[in-house]
């Protein structure tokens, strides 16, 4: 006689493929999709601390306060002036002029 449970027996095969197809694979995106538009609606910023930061450093250089305005200067790209046997930096010529002439007092 014909074996009718031998061929019932594929059958789960075939539906848990549709299975794993229509729902799971899915359900998968939707969950994906749901937490890239989590991440780009949220508007906390990842990695990025916002705030009073230091001015960038260019390569070689070192921060110096100008004394006269007090911005934080780069060594290497600053306006020097040798003052009592050290160097002072300024953000900009004025800033250097008015130094001296505050120094000649
Ligand atoms: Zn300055």
């Amino acid at each position: 006689m014909a074996p009718r449970g031998g061929s019932l027996r594929f059958r789960p095969i075939p539906m848990f493929r549709t299975f794993i197809v229509e729902f799971v694979l899915p359900l998968i995106l939707f969950l994906l999709l749901r937490n890239m538009l989590r991440g780009f609606l949220s508007p906390r910023p990842r990695g990025v601390a916002r705030g009073p930061q230091p001015p960038p450093v260019p390569p070689g250089g070192e921060l110096k306060k100008d004394p006269v305005c007090g911005t934080y200067v780069s060594t290497a790209t600053a306006q020097q002036e040798r003052a009592n046997g050290e160097t002072v930096y300024f953000c900009s010529p004025e800033c250097r002029d008015r130094y001296k002439a505050s120094q000649r007092g």
